[in-house]
């Protein structure tokens, strides 16, 4: 049994492409894995199932989470999924956008605000933070000091909210009521790009 003591956050990056309403853009993605020596979830399934397990090495993974359903996101959690046996979460505001990438296939289980996602004797915390789209969440790693915030938060500001399904006065609600509720030295781990933290972002919203 574990205590969530060796508790770590690996990462990668895979490469791929965006599309909504009807445009395409080529994106790097930021896959983020928490956990331990022997199991971990795996946070977004963007692009390339082999750029994931490459973190993921020979761990269980219990658990794929996701921080929206941007194709970007999600394009291989069902492939994922097959190849690690783990369950995929996902709020279910995000069904319109799932269904744009995978109208033949659910997610497993709901994501809500207040849930607590178990990861190697500690667990994310589920914040529910829509704008970028509806049920965007973002996932607090209290014991690491960090959050995982997808796509409604990057070094430099909030995510985008200039397409279909997105809100732009819901997102900075989002980010000040939940976010910069954090304390400064968070560690912000963004779904695409650098890292920051919520008080350089506090700063920059002014
Ligand atoms: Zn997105």
């Amino acid at each position: 049994m574990t205590t969530g003591a060796g508790l770590r956050v690996d990462h990668a990056v895979t490469s791929g492409t965006f599309s909504l309403d009807g445009q395409t853009f080529d994106v790097d993605n930021n896959v983020w894995v928490v956990g331990d020596d022997e199991s971990c979830v795996v946070i977004d399934a963007p692009h390339s199932v082999d750029g994931i397990l490459e973190a993921v090495a020979d761990r269980r993974v219990t658990a794929i989470v996701c921080t929206h359903a941007h194709d970007d996101h999600v394009r291989v959690a069902v492939a994922l999924r097959d190849a690690v046996t783990a369950p995929i979460l996902l709020h279910p505001a995000e069904r319109p956008l799932w269904e744009l990438t995978h109208p033949d296939f659910l997610w497993d289980v709901d994501l809500s605000d207040g849930l607590a996602v178990a990861v190697a004797g500690s667990s994310l915390t589920v914040l529910h933070t829509p704008g970028h789209s509806p049920g965007s969440v973002c996932l607090l790693a209290s014991d690491l000091g960090c959050v995982f915030t997808g796509d409604t938060l990057f070094q430099g500001g909030p995510g985008a909210t200039g397409r279909s399904f997105s809100d732009g006065d819901l997102i900075v609600e989002s980010i000040r009521s939940r976010l910069l509720a954090l304390p400064d030295e968070t560690v912000v781990h963004t779904g695409h790009g650098d890292d920051t933290t919520i008080g350089a972002e506090r700063a920059a919203l002014g």
